[in-house]
């Protein structure tokens, strides 16, 4: 069935990750950015969809639920969107649990080896996470901001979080190959998120991309701040070749990154398709 929503944004943060709005917030900064449809997709955790689809009918604007899961490929992370899976799937409850408590307990030895050289403590951290459920790097880069140590969010990944600076830490996270294969099984769709960000650039090797399409991948973020326009050019070539659905989205996250709401958008078309292959939860439209 065409989707009625044309002016679609399919990844958003709020404070149940990383992002500075609460669900509700974002559902009204959504509408007053003149978005009639928007995904919420926090890191790793759901807990923001009750909130969201409480906000819908209230602003008008339909609500995609999902989320976007962390995974490790080698020393690099892959983000992988996942759209309209049943939030009752065990697997995928289980397996969200081990990457968040993983990311924590890691964020909790970035902040032990940080705190040799820099008044901060992981109390600082936490007062920064108030209702996250998936506690990572931005939140001590808020904590770093609030003791006066850098000016933004932004400069502190650039700085201390930076691999480069020496505290940083990895993390447990499942591969893009099972967690493509995870969000299947649930219902959901799986979508690889903004391949800008990897490799320096370059996006997702051919061979990645094949053995992700092999184990059922959906689609492939285009259009994000971080592809480049010729990167973007790419990537659509890559899923008209393997019949991929292209998305487009802010990757907003209040004021933790400089990206506006509706930065770039999803194809309703496309948007469609998600729901064809979803068989986990419907989109929440509004009355
Ligand atoms: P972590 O997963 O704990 O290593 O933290 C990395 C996450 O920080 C990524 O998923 C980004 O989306 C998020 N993040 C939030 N705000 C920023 C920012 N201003 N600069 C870079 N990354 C950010
Ligand atoms: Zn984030
Ligand atoms: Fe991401
Ligand atoms: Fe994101």
């Amino acid at each position: 069935m065409p989707v009625p929503w044309t002016k679609i944004d399919a990844h958003t943060h709020t404070s149940a990750s990383d992002g500075t709005d609460t669900p509700t917030e974002l559902m009204q900064a959504a509408a007053h950015a003149g978005l009639d449809c928007i995904a919420l997709t926090d890191h790793d955790s759901w807990a923001g969809w009750g909130e969201a689809s409480a906000a819908v009918q209230l602003t008008g604007v339909a609500l995609v639920r999902g989320m976007e899961l962390s995974t490790q490929a080698g020393p690099g992370s892959i983000h992988m969107l996942a759209y309209l899976f049943d939030p009752n799937d065990t697997a995928l409850i289980e397996l969200t649990a081990e990457i968040r408590d993983s990311r924590e307990h890691r964020a909790e030895r970035i902040v032990a080896r940080m705190a040799e050289d820099f008044p901060i403590t992981w109390e600082d951290v936490l007062e920064q996470a108030q209702d996250a459920r998936s506690i990572g790097r931005p939140h001590i880069a808020d904590a770093l901001v609030a003791l006066g140590l850098v000016p933004n969010r932004s400069a502190a990944f650039d700085q201390m979080l930076s691999p480069k600076a020496g505290y940083y830490q990895p993390y447990y996270a499942p591969s893009p190959v099972d967690a493509v294969v995870a969000i299947r099984a649930a219902g959901g769709v799986p979508v690889v998120a903004h391949p800008g960000a990897y490799a320096h650039g370059a996006g997702l090797a051919p061979e990645r991309l094949r053995a992700l399409v092999d184990a059922g991948l959906g689609g492939i973020e285009v259009g994000h701040r971080l592809n480049s326009p010729q990167l973007q050019q790419q990537l659509r070539a890559d899923a008209a070749r393997y019949n991929l659905i292209v998305t487009g989205s802010s990757d907003y996250h209040g004021t933790g990154k400089p990206n506006p709401l509706g930065e770039f958008t999803t194809a309703p078309n496309q948007l469609e398709r998600i729901i064809d292959e979803a068989t986990g939860v419907p989109v929440i439209v509004p009355a």
